[in-house]
């Protein structure tokens, strides 16, 4: 409402405008008639708060005519709940965006984490150099396997030694020394089942576990792969030989000894080995290059 100094309106958005003579305050609702025209005047701009609601002035200077709004306290208060409304919820989509958020990164740190602890338990139980399986590998496999066989069925198990492997170190250096071992891991990997676990146990030491296998299963295996590696050659990266090697490839021969899971009186991981490893030495004892799979 625009209104003179005498409190008559001259203009209104009310859209049943009609000018008005007279004090246009008192025909507020519920005014108390706690503010007069000279009051607004003489302050140029304010609020003022009636019984039922709030006036709003600014005097128009020049014109001397005061810009005043009403707004009763009804109006103000479900104005401000829209308000409260709007600010509540754009609060709580920011909280839910943020839990969301603090979710997916909690859940990408978790399962990084989960996959860094495979990761190493994997590198636990692998060896470096030809990655096959080390010796706490088969330390675990051993543990399932026996869980999962039935009592009857036999478990046999290999440990192969390079021979003469000092001499290939000596001659053709370190690197062609583990060029050797990691040439021999490929036969292994080769010629042995899918279901055979192939173990670096030691330096030049190997050891296969074979499941569902009979002592003369794998006795037969093992001859088949030591025949194999007796004629297969390894050819090292000329560079990494001693100047004096003797040759650019190297031929080499295994001894393996062989022992079966129960029938031998092996009843744990360890006299199996130990069986396995005493065969093995009685191999080299008889001249190296050969499979034995009973005591002598
Ligand atoms: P035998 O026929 O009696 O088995 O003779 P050998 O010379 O193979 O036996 P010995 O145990 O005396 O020598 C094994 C050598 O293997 C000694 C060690 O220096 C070497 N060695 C162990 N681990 C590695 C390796 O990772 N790389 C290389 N290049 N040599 C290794
Ligand atoms: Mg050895
Ligand atoms: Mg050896």
């Amino acid at each position: 409402a625009l209104i003179d100094d005498q409190g008559s309106l001259v203009a209104s958005s009310d859209q049943a405008f009609k000018p008005h003579k007279g004090n246009w305050l008192s025909t507020l609702p519920a005014s108390s008639m706690r503010v007069s025209v000279p009051m607004l005047f003489q302050r140029d701009s304010g609020t003022v708060e009636l019984d039922n609601g709030y006036l709003q002035y600014r005097e128009l200077h020049g014109v001397d005519l005061m810009l005043t709004s009403y707004i009763s306290a009804t109006d103000l208060r479900s104005a401000v709940n829209a308000q409260i409304n709007t600010l509540f919820l754009a609060v709580w989509g920011v909280l839910a965006l943020l839990m969301v958020l603090t979710l997916y990164v909690v859940d990408r740190l978790f399962k990084g984490q989960l996959n860094l602890n495979r990761q190493l338990r994997e590198l636990g139980l692998v060896d470096g150099l030809t990655q096959l399986a080390n010796r706490r590998r088969l330390q675990s496999d051993f543990g399932g396997l026996l869980r999962r066989l039935e009592d009857d069925q036999p478990v046999a198990l290999w440990m192969l030694d390079i021979d003469r492997f000092k001499n290939i170190n000596d001659n053709w250096g370190h690197s062609a020394g583990d060029e050797v071992i990691k040439h021999l891991a490929t036969l292994l990997r080769a010629l042995v089942r899918p279901q055979d676990l192939v173990v670096r146990y030691g330096g030049e030491e190997f050891c296969v576990l074979m499941p569902e296998t009979s002592l003369e299963e794998a006795t037969r295996v093992a001859e088949h792969l030591r025949a194999a590696t007796a004629q297969s050659v390894c050819v090292p990266d000329a560079s990494t030989l001693l100047v004096d090697a003797p040759s650019l490839d190297i031929h080499m021969t295994v001894s393996i000894g062989v022992a079966e899971y129960r029938a031998d009186g092996c009843e744990s991981l360890e006299e199996l080995v130990a069986t396995a490893d005493r065969r093995l030495y009685a191999g080299k004892q008889g001249g190296r290059n050969r499979v034995v799979n009973r005591d002598q």
